[in-house]
């Protein structure tokens, strides 16, 4: 399970590291074994569990309690830990980057790691950061699974001076494990992500804590009577209490931007319902229905794939949205 190509196939990269072996670096290294894109894979983990998981189900050749010992001689870095830790990993690592090597990241701020961690890039170390619009609200090594990234986008946030060849090979690495890539300004990565995921996670996180603290409803009532939309919202703020604290540390001027744009179009309902306003609701939820279309239409409404549900005996209710 550690030399990743077949005889006659040259991998795309000779060692890659994980520096994080979540449900993002798992899944990465499963995709990257499945098509032969790297000598060796090796990782670093912060628990001893992680690691040891890691090793017994043959994500990693060799896996280091020190990010930088993972780092030595890799040709790929890639930072999979929770945002807010990414820039002290890349410091602890700067030493043991190889020159020519690529570093890139999965987190999902942009301008945030471009900023902190571009100060302990060693000159020729190639800076990519990057983000796969592509998750799961399951978390640690088990988590991951090899076709997570397929059909899925890879948005690429070159810093001013990364190396045109050097993104080319990286976009080339993503498409190979399944997914489209878009290339974007950090700035912008965080603008579109605050309305298409932060924003919406943060609504799901509200209004299940709204729920539970509710006097009038019982605890009992909310759960047998979830399948009426709640449910869906607590798949969502099922999501990792870590990696979404960061998110919202991270990427506080575009959550706010659009937070208050949503709060102004949630007055504009509230006003509609309270004054009986059928048509502006029913213009309002027909424009809503043809964005589901849209996006059905586009192929990313597929979720999680099947495999990963039939595997773990789930149903497709639990896909992330
Ligand atoms: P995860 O399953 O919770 O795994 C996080 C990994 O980072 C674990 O190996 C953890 O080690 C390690 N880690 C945590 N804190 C650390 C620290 N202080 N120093 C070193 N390692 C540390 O998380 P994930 O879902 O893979 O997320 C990883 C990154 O991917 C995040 O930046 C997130 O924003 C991004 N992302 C997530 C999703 C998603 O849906 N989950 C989608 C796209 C991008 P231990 O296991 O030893 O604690």
């Amino acid at each position: 399970m550690t030399s990743t190509s077949s005889p006659d196939q040259k991998p795309l990269f000779d060692r890659v590291a994980l520096i994080g072996i979540g449900l993002i670096g798992s899944s990465l290294s499963h995709a990257i074994r499945r098509r032969g894109l790297a000598g060796t894979i090796v990782g670093h983990a912060r628990s001893a569990e992680t690691r040891a998981t890691a090793k017994r189900l043959g994500l990693v050749a060799e896996v280091y309690a020190t990010a930088a010992e993972a780092a030595k001689a890799a040709d790929l870095i890639i930072l999979c830990a929770p945002v807010g830790v990414c820039a002290d990993l890349t410091r602890e690592m700067t030493q043991n980057l190889k020159p020519g090597a690529i570093l890139t990241d999965v987190g999902s701020v942009k301008g945030a790691i471009a900023r902190d961690c571009a100060p302990y890039i060693p000159a020729g170390v190639h800076f990519i950061p990057g983000h796969p619009i592509a998750g799961t609200e399951h978390s640690g090594p088990e988590a991951g699974f090899a076709t997570l990234f397929d059909g899925r986008w890879c948005i690429l946030t070159p810093v001013p001076d990364s190396d045109t060849a050097a993104i080319e090979k990286l976009r080339s690495f993503w498409e190979q494990c399944g997914s489209n890539v878009d290339v974007m300004t950090p700035d912008h990565h965080d603008l579109v992500l605050a309305i298409t995921s932060h924003v919406p996670h943060l609504i799901a996180y509200n209004i299940v804590n709204t729920a539970a603290h509710l006097e009038r409803v019982t605890d009992s009532e909310v759960i047998k009577f979830s399948a009426g939309g709640f449910r869906d919202f607590t798949r969502i703020a099922a999501s990792d209490p870590t990696m979404w604290r960061d998110v919202f540390l991270n990427n506080k001027d575009a959550v706010l931007e659009m937070l208050g744009r949503f709060s102004e179009d949630l007055t504009m309902l509230q006003r509609a319902i309270r004054f009986g306003d059928g048509d502006t609701l029913f213009q309002l939820f027909t424009d809503a229905r043809a964005v589901r279309r849209d996006i059905i239409q586009a192929g990313q409404d597929t979720g999680v794939s099947a495999e990963f549900y039939k595997a773990r005996s789930l149903s497709p209710d639990h896909k992330k949205g």
